[in-house]
């Protein structure tokens, strides 16, 4: 296609957290191609599949054209931009003067442009003065944000994706990073390659592609790492291989109350010998033994993990546990080492959990609770003092618990506006959330068709990213723009205009301002104001004005604090990170960082530049196996789709490789159960059942079952099954972990 377009427009790609970036080539008006940006720092001109096919999503036929509302016989019908509008301000006024202002949410997504998320949080919680804002990236990266906030003051990564080319050991834990963020893989596999004396090590229960080309394979029933992460900690302080220095000098050991001296945390973890958390994790007390040591002692560790990690009851722990081993170490701060979580959307971190938009912050991901971060952000918004309800609104599973129709009472939520997203597929324990959106007011915005869109009372056909253009933040505090391409298909609208429109009609024009029809010059003026407001903060991104965005040709990550700063690599150390002598942040925070300190975790609540190391007791998963539920089954992607393969599965080529979803079984298990390849088994839990084909591999441990969530069939989807029970500080749900019977039928 190289030859043959009449343009190409940069942009980043719109699935995974990876951030690739991309040029997207147009001919006649049309995306005919998409190609690897070879500037681009974070994939240096590479793809993978969904990114090179992206373009065909938008000409899939399915495309939603027209905006639509359900008539009393419950068909949709098509009406005017106009109608839909009125209509859907009517009844969210109607509602929050009947029922209170929290009556109706805004439920975002991963996958919304930052100016899109930034618009909708301020249109509730400064338009509605509602808390009811949440997003899905609660679902996968909230026990990530409590991880980094908990254990350094702040969200997001210290260090970058640059680090893996300089690491001596990458230990890739609840990671299937090879089919969940390719190009990172990619970047692993050839580093490894070019140094094969650099040891990757992958923790996780199932032996992924990922784990294949590992020097050491930890294998662990799900949920019981944190037994790991304690005795990797052990086996380093017993051997002397902690660094005693960077402990005394950056870390303090506390149980998230008190503090105690290092002896405390060395006697805590002594408990966890390899033998015994060999018995309670399956996972060989050898091979923990060697994992300690070469995490120790390779010069330089590099961590990353996704949703095995996050999507448990003791998400934020197990985050903090990784943490811990870092800083126990000192691999952290320094090039080639760091703890760094993958972000499973293309914009969790730069939208939604820098944006604020989620039930309990504000822009800069600080807390709605605090005083002066309020009274800051109010006074930015030109709005009284007061006006943010200071109480967070509902996580996302109290949320739609809450979500119900007029004639229940018991139900406070009766209306919802979501967009870019398809809870009633994604939600976990489905059975329990799908009647709470059919009874409401759900008002939904997509670019197809989905389970959530045949709950709806109303559809708003949305513009794809190529069609209206915006700022993507990857996993490494990386935002990048992507100009608009190509012009959206029948009436589909970008997002920021219909919050525009919406505000209008609701009498807040005034907030929202950015009512353009051009969505460029919509978008920069939400994107303006957004790095307006969080500009003295430690996520600034006061230099990456939109003119500068055109022009870099991978983006910038923040703390970008001027028109001249090239982006921070790493933050917390000095020379590096632009915090150490910023004028306007040290007098926002009233943060003063000693002149002599080499290293300082600024963001510490309690000023003194630390990190915690926690003393977290060891905590299993909420459900184990047992004689009624005897197996364990774990969920994930596989490369080809895309969440709930509402895109993917319009891409011709991605439905042919992975069509539907199916159940891996250990052949132990197959046998025991007399089952063979290809046999329709019913998987049950406690909550729901799904019925999938049988695949027998010896990929996972016997007793633990896997199936890839994308499938959209009801008796395939297996949301049905998983839990929901939430962590108690991130207030994830356990997708990873449920225990299950199954039947060959
Ligand atoms: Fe897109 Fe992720 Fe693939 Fe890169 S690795 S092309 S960001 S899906």
């Amino acid at each position: 296609a190289q030859g043959n377009v009449d343009k190409w427009v940069k942009g980043a790609c719109r699935f995974c957290g990876t951030g690739c970036g991309v040029y997207v080539g147009v001919k006649n008006g049309k995306a005919v191609a998409i190609k690897g940006n070879p500037d681009a720092k974070t994939n240096f001109g590479f793809l993978c599949v969904k990114g090179f096919l992206a373009y065909k999503v938008m000409y899939h036929p399915d495309r939603l054209k027209y905006p639509m509302i359900r008539q009393k016989n419950g068909n949709f019908e098509k009406v005017s931009w106009d109608k839909a509008l009125d209509y859907v301000a009517d009844k969210f006024k109607y509602l929050q003067n009947k029922y209170g202002k929290d009556a109706v949410a805004y439920y975002g997504s991963g996958q919304c442009t930052t100016e899109e998320s930034y618009t909708f949080n301020k249109l509730w919680k400064g338009g509605f003065r509602s808390n009811m804002v949440e997003g899905n990236p609660r679902l996968c990266m909230a026990s990530a944000v409590g991880g980094y906030v908990s254990t350094f003051g702040s969200d997001e990564p210290v260090g970058s994706y640059a680090d893996i080319e300089k690491s001596k050991c990458i230990f890739l834990v609840g990671s299937n990073t090879s089919e969940c963020h390719p190009i990172i893989f990619r970047r692993v596999m050839r580093h490894k390659l070019n140094n094969p004396d650099v040891k990757i090590i992958v923790c996780e229960p199932r032996k992924t592609n990922t784990a294949k080309i590992a020097d050491l394979w930890l294998p662990v029933d799900p949920g019981t790492d944190l037994a790991v992460f304690h005795s990797m900690a052990r086996e380093i302080i017993k051997n002397n291989w902690y660094n005693e220095d960077f402990v005394k000098n950056n870390a303090r050991i506390t149980d998230g109350k008190n503090t105690y001296d290092f002896k405390k945390y060395a006697d805590f973890v002594d408990q966890f010998t390899p033998e015994k958390v060999e018995k309670l994790t399956r996972c060989p007390a050898e091979d923990i033994r060697k994992a300690a040591e070469w995490f120790a002692n390779s010069g330089a560790t590099y961590t990353m993990w996704t949703m095995g990690l996050n999507q448990r009851t003791r998400g934020v722990w197990a985050n903090n546990l990784m943490h811990n081993l870092h800083l126990l170490t000192g691999n952290i701060a320094k090039p080639g080492a760091d703890p760094f979580s993958l972000t499973g959307q293309p914009n969790a971190c730069g939208g939604v959990r820098e944006t604020g938009s989620l039930c309990h912050l504000l822009p800069g991901t600080k807390p709605v609770a605090s005083d002066m971060w309020r009274s800051y952000v109010e006074k930015a918004w030109k709005i009284p003092e007061g006006t943010i309800d200071p109480k967070p609104g509902f996580h996302t599973i109290k949320m739609f618990d809450n979500l119900g129709g007029e004639n229940n009472p018991d139900k406070p939520i009766k209306g919802m506006l979501t967009s870019t997203t398809n809870p009633a597929q994604s939600l976990p324990n489905l059975n329990k959330y799908l009647k709470g959106m059919k009874d409401s007011f759900l008002v939904v915005l997509d670019i197809f068709p989905t389970r959530t869109t045949q709950l709806a009372d109303v559809v708003l056909p949305a513009a794809f990213i190529y069609e209206k253009g915006g700022v993507y933040g990857c996993s490494e505090r990386r935002s990048q723009l992507t100009e608009k391409c190509v012009n959206p298909p029948g009436e589909a609208k970008p997002d920021v205009w219909i919050a525009a429109q919406l505000a209008k009609r609701m009498g807040l024009e005034r907030l929202i301002p950015w009512n353009d029809d051009d969505s460029m010059a919509a978008n920069e003026k939400a994107w303006t104001e957004y790095i307006t407001v969080t500009k003295d903060t430690d996520h600034t991104l006061w230099g990456a004005k939109y003119d500068r965005l055109k022009k870099e040709p991978a983006g910038l990550q923040w703390p970008c604090p001027s028109i001249d700063h090239p982006g921070t690599y790493k933050r917390y150390v000095r020379g590096m990170d632009p915090m150490f002598n910023h004028e306007g942040f040290k007098k926002l925070f009233n943060k003063d960082i000693p002149s002599d300190e080499k290293i300082f975790f600024y963001m510490d609540k309690k000023g003194e530049g630390k990190a915690n190391i926690f003393l977290r007791p060891y905590a299993g998963p909420a459900e184990t196996p047992s004689a009624a539920y005897p197996f364990y089954l774990t969920t994930g992607r596989v490369i080809e789709q895309w969440h709930t393969g509402t895109m993917t599965m319009r891409v011709p080529e991605l439905a042919r490789a992975h069509p539907n979803a199916y159940v891996e079984i250990h052949p132990d298990d197959a046998k025991k159960y007399n089952i063979t390849s290809g046999d329709m088994i019913k998987i049950t839990s406690r909550r729901g059942t799904s019925i999938l084909p049988a695949v027998i591999v010896e990929n996972s441990m016997p007793g633990i079952l896997f199936v890839p969530w994308f499938d959209q069939r009801i008796s395939e989807m297996i949301n049905f099954v998983c839990n929901d029970a939430v962590d108690k500080g991130s207030k994830e749900p356990e997708f990873k972990i449920a225990a299950v019977k199954i039947e060959r039928i």
